[in-house]
């Protein structure tokens, strides 16, 4: 029996859609509302005979347990099969990545990892690093720190990194692919980071996935990080991770703080399970990471960083973890470097007095009302029901509407048929105006595209249609695996090779493809329209970029020839959307008969 079929004998799709939801039976199903879109009636239901689920809502997707977890969890289809496996009991031998994008991973890893040890070794051992060994020094960082977090210097030098890692059989295009090395517009390269110290960013697969590096002096900007890479986004990535994951699944909470150091001093003075979201707030991906090794979240975040914005996101995160954020608000402006340094009880009791975020709120908002007075709880009940409107957990959202009713001494059905009202603004709110976070999560490979699957299907379904050439192209599809997929069929001569050229992860999901139900008739036309439709939204979001760049060259003084021809590619778009729009004129009469 293979893997797959073990952990689907083992797993109960009801069991693990349950916890993200509250199932009703109801006949040979089981219906609740949809885990994955907001919603007032159920349309989510779950199959246990089939052990599968769908949602006829505005997912309108469905699919097996691996998908629900992938979803819900932003994971692809081998880390999902690794967590179900591990909670069912079911040992995986060690994953090696098939293919040629498994491959290329592998070397940008070995690349990586060569890159720190050069790094740290010069550390170690340079004369050009004493300034940064003075620097390590000053903090109190001990020798045992730097070799367990493997920090690093790198030379003041164009090709010093560059030359030493070609000469260890890297070619240029690896070196550029990591990041490791810059491509100018001429062609020419040159090494990304000089005279820093090196901060080597791994996974809690101890792989080395990028670097953070920082100056050593007060120039700015004060870090340079890795881009973006096959193996590196910064979004998801939680620095200390790998030296973490033992700690949070023993004590089973994790604290974020914010900076390297932070984290660094923290593993330097025995607390383990502490990780940095690399000089940002935490973001949704961050969290999710986490998810996997617990679901005790504790945000370490100075005053100045829990204003309402953080605050409302925090809930989120709640949402996602489906347990409780917890804070430790800084005092007085200090990093947890500082605070731990100082006093080493002080973290801890901090970190064992963490406000629920809710709470905390709570305290923040009514700390300066007078909540006698009408004004001000009316204020309060503006405040705080925002954020309660935000908290999916009925039981939870319970708990502190009874606790804001207590507070304003008004009665709870009052604030009750209130909350509806915002639930529901909030529902017409999301729609209309996605939230940063939600935009951010556009660009995301993983996200739900059922247009892109459609005519997935469509192609897999009707061998007939690969002679029509309707111009679709892979970078219309955003979602990366389905781009992989169509890619996959571009290059099979028929229906069975096209697995055989994608990664066993995703095979699955091209049988889901060809099971789906289709309609079957004007299939050439609907292909044509799905084409279209994915071509236009392509297009809007090329010129939504072309946009942003825009105006960011404005606002540099950019040069009026970038300009120019950040104009002249304008035109191009809207020509081309122009065509989209005749054509799709054209075709409605078609459509409606
Ligand atoms: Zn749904």
């Amino acid at each position: 029996m293979s893997v797959i079929d073990e952990v689907k004998q083992r797993i109960d799709i009801v069991e693990v859609a349950s916890q993200y939801t509250s199932l009703k039976k109801a006949g040979r199903t089981f219906s609740g509302l949809c885990p994955f879109h907001s919603e007032k009636h159920p349309s989510f239901f779950v199959y246990p005979e089939q052990q599968s689920w769908h949602c006829f809502g505005a997912c309108n997707t469905g699919g097996d347990v691996f998908s629900f977890v992938m979803k819900k969890e932003g994971i692809d289809f081998g880390e999902a099969l690794r967590l179900l496996a591990q909670r069912a009991g079911v040992t995986i031998p060690s994953r090696s990545e098939t293919g040629a994008e498994g491959k290329e991973k592998e070397r940008l890893y070995q690349v990586n990892q060569a890159a720190a040890q050069y790094f740290h070794n010069l550390l170690v051992n340079s004369p050009a690093a004493e300034k940064a060994r003075n620097y390590v020094t000053n903090r109190d960082l001990s020798p045992k720190t730097i070799a367990d977090f493997q920090l690093g210097y790198s030379l003041k030098s164009w090709d010093a990194l560059k030359q030493y890692l070609m000469e260890r059989g890297y070619t240029e295009p690896e070196l550029v692919t990591a990041g490791l090395v810059i491509q100018t517009e001429e062609g020419k390269t040159h090494d990304r980071f000089r005279n820093l110290l090196m901060f080597p960013i791994l996974d809690t697969r101890e792989r080395t996935i990028g670097f953070g590096g920082r100056v050593l002096d007060d120039s700015l900007p004060k870090y340079i990080n890795s881009p973006q890479t096959p193996v590196f986004d910064k979004s998801s990535s939680l620095y200390g991770v790998n030296l973490a994951t033992a700690a949070i699944r023993q004590q089973n909470t994790a604290v974020i703080v914010e900076g390297y150091t932070d984290a660094i001093t923290a593993h330097q003075n025995d607390f383990n399970n502490v990780v940095a979201s690399m000089g940002t707030s935490v973001t949704e991906k961050q969290v999710r990471t986490l998810k996997r090794l617990t679901k005790n979240v504790v945000l370490a975040l100075d005053a100045d960083a829990a204003g309402e914005e953080a605050m409302l996101r925090s809930v989120d995160y709640e949402n996602i973890l489906d347990a409780e954020v917890k804070v430790i608000i800084l005092p007085g402006g200090k990093d947890p470097d500082d605070v731990i340094k100082e006093d080493k009880q002080n973290w801890q009791h901090l970190t064992e007095e963490a406000l629920p975020v809710v709470d905390y709120v709570f305290n923040m908002t009514t700390s300066n009302l007078d909540l006698n007075t009408a004004k001000d709880k009316s204020l309060a009940v503006d405040k705080l029901l925002r954020i309660v409107a935000e908290i999916k957990d009925t039981v939870r959202q319970a708990h502190y509407l009874q606790k804001l009713a207590r507070l304003v001494k008004i009665d709870e059905r009052r604030l009750d048929a209130a909350l509806g009202k915002i639930k529901a603004s909030q529902g017409k709110r999301q729609i209309k105006e996605p939230k940063p976070e939600t935009i951010r999560q556009a660009t995301r490979p993983l996200l739900s595209t059922p247009l892109e699957e459609y005519c997935l299907a469509l192609l897999l379904q009707h061998p007939e249609l690969k002679d029509r050439d309707e111009g679709l192209l892979p970078d219309y599809f955003e979602s990366s695996q389905n781009r992989e997929i169509f890619t996959a069929w571009q290059q099979a001569k028929d229906l069975s090779s096209v697995k055989g050229k994608l990664d066993t992860a995703l095979h699955e999901e091209v049988d889901a493809l060809i099971n789906r139900n289709l309609p079957t008739n004007q299939i050439e036309q609907k292909y044509a329209n799905c084409v279209l439709r994915l071509r236009e939204k392509f297009l809007r979001s090329l010129e939504a970029k072309r946009e942003e760049v825009l105006a960011l060259e404005a606002e540099s003084g950019g040069t009026g020839a970038d300009l120019a021809k950040l104009e002249e590619e304008g035109i191009e778009i809207s020509v081309q959307l122009g065509e989209v729009f005749a054509q799709k004129a054209r075709r409605s009469p078609e459509q409606r008969r």
